[in-house]
This record gives C-alpha cells, structure tokens and sequence, in this order.
C-alpha cells in the first residue's frame, strides 16, 4: 500500500510527487500516456514560475527542455494598436517543449524515490474502511491500488473531479495555428489584446523556427475561432506586415475557466484538474505548482488538523482559489476600454521604472 497516489504525471502532478517522495512520503505517480507525452500548450514558463521551479526543486531548468529561441521578452499590445504597446526587455521568458518539461519534472519525483507508472489510467474510486481504493487500466488489465491520498492531477477533463462531483468543469479553448513563414517578430512573446478577437488574448510565439499564433475562444464571449483567427491575421498583417504562410497545422485543448474544486474526503484535485489556472493569461504550469504545494502542505499537516484532508486542503489552498476566481470575474466583463486602460497604466509604471533604473 502506497501513502500517495498521484494521478497524472504533468506539472502538478509531477512537483506534488516529487514533494511527497521528498518527505518519505510512499508515492506512486501514474499517467495514462507513455512518456513524454504531447501537450497542447504554448510552453512558456514565466519568470516567477521559473524561479519557484528553481526553489523548489533545486536547479535551473535544463537546456534539453528549451526550444529556439530559448528565452523570449515580452510585448504587450492593446486594442488601439501596436505604437501604443509595450516592450518589456527585462522579461525572461522559457521557451519550452512541454513533453520534454514535463518528463524532467516527473524524473525528479522519480530520483526522490517515487514509482512512476505510464500506460495507466484511472477508471474509478472507491472508498473502503481506512482507505481509498483506486482502480486503473493498465497494459495488462484492470490494476487495484490501496491508498491513504489520492491527488487527482490528471488535466482539465480529469476523471477524478468527474468521479466526485459528474458533470465537467468551465473551460475556455486556447487554439494554436503553426506557420513557417516568420516574418519581421522579435525573439518575443507578443501578447495581443482585443474583445473582437478574443475575450482573453491572442499571442504569438516562435518556436523551433515556426511562428505560433493563439487565441483564447468561449463559446458566448467572442467569436468562433475561424472568425477570430482571420481577425487575427488581419490585425497582424496591417500591424506588422505579418502574411501568415506555410501553414504547418491546426491544434487546440481546453483550459480552466474559474470553476475552482478542492476535492473531498481523502481526494485533491490539484492543476487544472481543480480549476487552478489562471484564466486571462491561460498560465497554468504556476498555479499547477501552487496548488501542488498547497495539496502536499496538507497531507504532510494532517495528524495535527481536524477534518479531512481535503478540507485542509481548501484552506490552504483557497487564496489560489479566490485568486482564479477574481480574475474570471474580471474577465468575464473586461472591454476594450478596459484593457486600453490597463496596459496604458503597465507601460506608464515600466516607463518610470525605466527612468529611475536610469538614474540609479
Ligand atoms: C493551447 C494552450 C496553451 C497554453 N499555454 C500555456 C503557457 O504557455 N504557459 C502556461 O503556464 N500554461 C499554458 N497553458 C495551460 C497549461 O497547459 C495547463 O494549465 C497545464 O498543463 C496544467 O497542468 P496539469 O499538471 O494540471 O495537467 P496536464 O498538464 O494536463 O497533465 C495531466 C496529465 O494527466 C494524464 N491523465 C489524464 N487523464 C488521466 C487518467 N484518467 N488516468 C491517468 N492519467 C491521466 C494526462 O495524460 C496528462 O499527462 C496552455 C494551455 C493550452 C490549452
């Protein structure tokens, strides 16, 4: 019998195992793809993620992750156009291939002493006495674990938040298009906001040569993505010249969008399984790691806490919760008066930082 199982072996889960196994903890971290798996994501790790990365688990993340470029800067462009946007060159950026990141996180659960199990995948929980019995499709047949915790990590249309509540979570799709053609874009990150294109943001990225352009999409608060992708493209072409060519491909995945959940009993729900991601940016790898830490603080402090452990869990993770909450409620009636106001008030703050590092 293992003392931890953790379901789903990307970021969340893989930082939740890997400080579990740090803390003698007996892990088993299991996913129902063989690793490195594909992940839909635009790959970027801020800088506050990378350096929580860095504390947590002891080392910069290595090069093998990163695609090219492999650090980027940051450009913020609001409805009324690029000449009022913004460069910020102190930001960095990690450019990464979110396979690769994700199987070094979860060897480092590994090395702690976890057991990682792929081609696994969770088919039910039960309850059963002083344990949670877990029951997962493997290569050959159906496979029973006993378990004190159980930590549900397996992604937004996780099956652990479906076994404990039905139905599925809110979400938002993030659709990303490939292009060969690369055009005049800086080695940056450009973050691109108007309501007629998405009620969140639209992006472009370089990656391994190719040029990614992504939009947030909701099915009542903006256009379909057909619709907004030729916006897009428009928008890109008039301000940047941009003629997107040699398309390569077409993909898209959900993410959360603001239906925090903490578990129950002895189950968390961790990443986006529990709706931890932050829905106007669609960064999802910190608060994943967030809610890692918070779910393991939990089951470490148990012994010495009333109540189950999930509803230690939610005490210490509801400031991440309130957080996701708030900024969809923001989201939900953001205009592009707004959004001119706020990266108008970002660029005034860079400036005068600017002028005083100057001055310094
Ligand atoms: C297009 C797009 C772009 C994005 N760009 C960024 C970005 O640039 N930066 C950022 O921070 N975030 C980004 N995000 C969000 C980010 O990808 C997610 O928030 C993040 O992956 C959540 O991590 P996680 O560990 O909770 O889940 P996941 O990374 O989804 O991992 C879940 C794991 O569980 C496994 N699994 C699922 N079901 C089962 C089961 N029944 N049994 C066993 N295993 C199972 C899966 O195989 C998977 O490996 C983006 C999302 C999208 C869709």
């Amino acid at each position: 019998m293992y003392d931890a199982l953790v379901v789903g072996a990307g970021p969340a889960g893989a930082t939740a195992a890997f400080l579990l196994a740090r803390s003698g903890i007996s892990t088993v971290i299991l996913d129902k793809s063989v690793l490195p798996r594909k992940k839909i994501c635009g790959g970027l790790i801020t800088a506050h993620c990378s350096a929580e990365i860095k504390r947590l688990f002891g080392v910069e993340i290595p090069e093998e992750v990163h695609v090219e470029p492999p650090i980027l800067t940051e450009w913020v462009i609001p409805p009324s156009g690029r000449e009022n946007g913004f460069h910020n060159p102190s930001s960095r950026i990690q450019n990464i291939d979110r396979g690769r990141f994700d199987y070094w996180l979860t060897r480092m659960a590994v090395a702690e002493g976890a057991t990682l199990l792929c081609s696994t995948e969770l088919v039910d929980i039960r309850e059963n006495h002083d344990a949670l019995v877990a029951r997962f499709r493997g290569e050959n047949g159906i496979v029973k674990f006993r378990v004190s915790h159980l930590i549900g990590a397996d992604g937004v249309y996780s099956t652990c938040r479906r076994r404990l509540y039905g139905g599925s979570q809110s979400t938002i799709s993030v659709v990303q298009e490939y292009y060969a053609e690369r055009g005049t874009f800086e080695d940056a990150f450009y973050l691109l906001f108007r309501g007629d294109i998405s009620p969140i943001y639209a992006y472009v990225v370089p990656k391994d040569g190719c040029t990614v352009l992504g939009l947030g999409v909701h099915r009542s608060l903006g256009p379909p993505a057909t619709v907004a992708f030729s916006r897009f493209r428009k928008w890109l072409s008039e301000e940047y010249d941009y003629e997107a060519g040699g398309f390569i491909r077409r993909e898209g995945w959900s993410i959360p969008f603001g239906d925090v959940a903490y578990g129950e009993g002895r189950v968390l729900l961790i990443g986006d399984a529990g709706g931890f991601c932050e829905p106007f940016t669609g960064e999802g790898i910190y608060f994943g790691i967030e809610s890692a830490k918070a779910a393991v603080t939990a089951i470490l402090s148990k012994e010495d806490a009333s109540g189950s452990v999930a509803d230690l869990y939610r005490r210490v993770a509801d400031p991440i919760g309130e957080k996701v909450r708030e900024i969809t409620d923001y989201v939900l009636t953001l205009t592009d008066e707004e959004r001119e106001r706020r990266i108008q008030e970002k660029r005034a703050k860079l400036v005068e930082q600017s002028k005083v590092l100057a001055a310094a």
